[in-house]
């Protein structure tokens, strides 16, 4: 067997989960194995609500890279991917180029604008761990602006999250129990403070169980959390949104700070390739391989596939991304021995959705779960994450064990 050249581009869970795995798959000197990944750190996406509210610490989010691989069999880059030339198989980073046998793509989702005015330039998203620590500050930095200013503009205190779907409800949950935090800080009465969520669809959580999002939303509006629903965000400023009220009524929220959780697309990298895309996101073959490109593997929220039960697309998330970096791992080591390649069949447990430390809503293994029961299965799926990739001593690190 010819001793094959991988080249992972992103260390998420769908890139990290795959290296884990080729480690397994491949012994030592039988593959060579390189990791390319922005920073030197893996961040929990999974967790960045939670950074960006201020409720973890972005150093609780992230561990390093080195951590959780086998460096004896695995090469890390930390560099910048710049372009990818999947026909001369050639990768461009900031830190030289790299050639390959097999490429796995795993360079993550970034917040979907649809094209609405000003969202670009003046909405913030939870798109990676530096966003969310620049949300956290920028909240902050408003508090402390209006504590200290002498002629008050109170709108600085006003949070707008556009969208409800899971971002933006596990969001609300963190920022319900850090708005009493923050205006106990700054000297700011919790009366002054407005958190508004605009979901643009006629629910919230649109197409989730009724009677959660029920509970979701009473749990929210108990904390001051206020719903405008129905109502699309039509355009942002650098004064806050404007929303559609119906055909002809529109109204202004004033609004110091406005985060963007209203959906996600692959890495615009992906549109730069001759791979063909939508939203930046790959259709992939059942394998997992990129279409017209037998050494070519997409991984995470860069692939789409097709639930073939309901002919809409799964969802983009942790739990597929690892997945299928497990199968990416085998197909690889099966194709490099002359072998045939598995298709992907995802294997779905569920969803949980934290609404803050303490309570939750889901449903798992077809089960509805709801408060206490529910927090802690979402912080028991959180730490399984930890451990598929980095084992029991990065669950011991960074777990999260705060669980009565
Ligand atoms: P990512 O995890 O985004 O990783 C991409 C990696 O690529 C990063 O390390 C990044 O630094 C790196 N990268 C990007 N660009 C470059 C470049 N140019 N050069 C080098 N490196 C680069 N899913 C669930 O299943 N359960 C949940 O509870 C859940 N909660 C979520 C909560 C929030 C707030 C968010 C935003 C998402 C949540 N998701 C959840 C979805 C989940 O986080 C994503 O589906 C998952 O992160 C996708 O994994 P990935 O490996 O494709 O990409
Ligand atoms: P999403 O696409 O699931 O939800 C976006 C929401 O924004 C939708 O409700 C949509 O109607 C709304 N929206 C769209 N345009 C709008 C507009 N102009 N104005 C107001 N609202 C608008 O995106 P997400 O919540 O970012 O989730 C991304 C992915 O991550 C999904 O696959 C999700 O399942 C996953 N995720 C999972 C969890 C979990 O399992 N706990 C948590 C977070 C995210």
């Amino acid at each position: 067997m010819k001793r094959p050249s991988i080249l992972v581009l992103g260390a998420g869970y769908g890139g990290l989960t795959t290296v884990v795995n080729l480690q397994k798959e491949f012994g030592t000197d039988a593959a060579d194995i390189t990791l390319i990944n922005k920073n030197e750190y893996h961040y929990e996406s999974t967790w960045l609500h939670e950074a960006a509210a201020g409720t973890l610490l972005p150093e609780q989010v992230r561990y390093d890279i080195k951590d959780v691989i086998d460096t004896g069999k695995v090469n890390f880059v930390q560099a910048t991917v710049e372009g990818i030339d999947v026909d001369s198989k050639k990768v461009s980073t900031d830190n030289g180029e790299f050639t390959y046998d097999y490429l796995v793509i795993g360079l993550g989702f970034e917040g979907e604008t649809f094209g609405i005015e000003g969202l670009d330039t003046y909405a913030l998203s939870i798109a990676n761990v530096k966003a969310a620590r620049y949300i956290r500050e920028h909240i902050e930095f408003q508090f402390a602006t209006w504590s200290t200013e002498e002629v008050k503009n109170d709108s600085r205190l006003t949070i707008v999250v556009g969208g409800a779907g899971f971002t933006g409800i596990e969001f609300l949950g963190e920022l319900a129990n850090r708005v009493p935090e923050l205006c106990k800080e700054f000297d700011v009465p919790r009366e002054k403070v407005r958190v508004i969520c605009v979901e643009a669809a006629p629910m919230v959580l649109p197409g989730f169980d009724p009677e959660l999002v029920d509970y979701a939303v009473g749990h929210l509006q108990a904390k001051g959390i206020e719903f405008s629903i129905g109502t699309p965000v039509v355009e942002a400023t650098p004064e806050g949104v404007k929303i559609k009220k119906n055909d002809d009524e529109f109204e202004f929220i004033h609004a110091g700070t406005v985060v963007w959780a209203a959906g996600v697309r692959g890495n615009r990298l992906i549109e730069e390739t001759s791979i063909e895309s939508m939203r930046a996101r790959v259709k992939v073959e059942k394998d997992m391989r990129a279409p017209g490109y037998s050494d070519v593997f997409i991984v995470g929220d860069c692939a789409l596939m097709i639930n073939e039960e309901t002919n809409r697309p799964y969802p983009p998330t942790a739990q597929i991304a690892m997945q299928q970096g497990e199968r990416i791992a085998k197909n690889i080591k099966a194709l490099a021995g002359e072998g045939t390649t598995e298709e992907f069949v995802p294997d779905l447990k569920g969803t949980v959705c934290s609404l803050g430390d303490e309570d939750a809503i889901g449903v798992v293994f077809g089960k509805k779960v709801t408060g206490k029961r529910a927090s802690f299965m979402k912080k028991m799926i959180d730490n399984r994450a930890l451990y598929m990739i980095g084992g029991a001593g990065l669950v011991l690190k960074k777990g999260k064990f705060n669980v009565l």
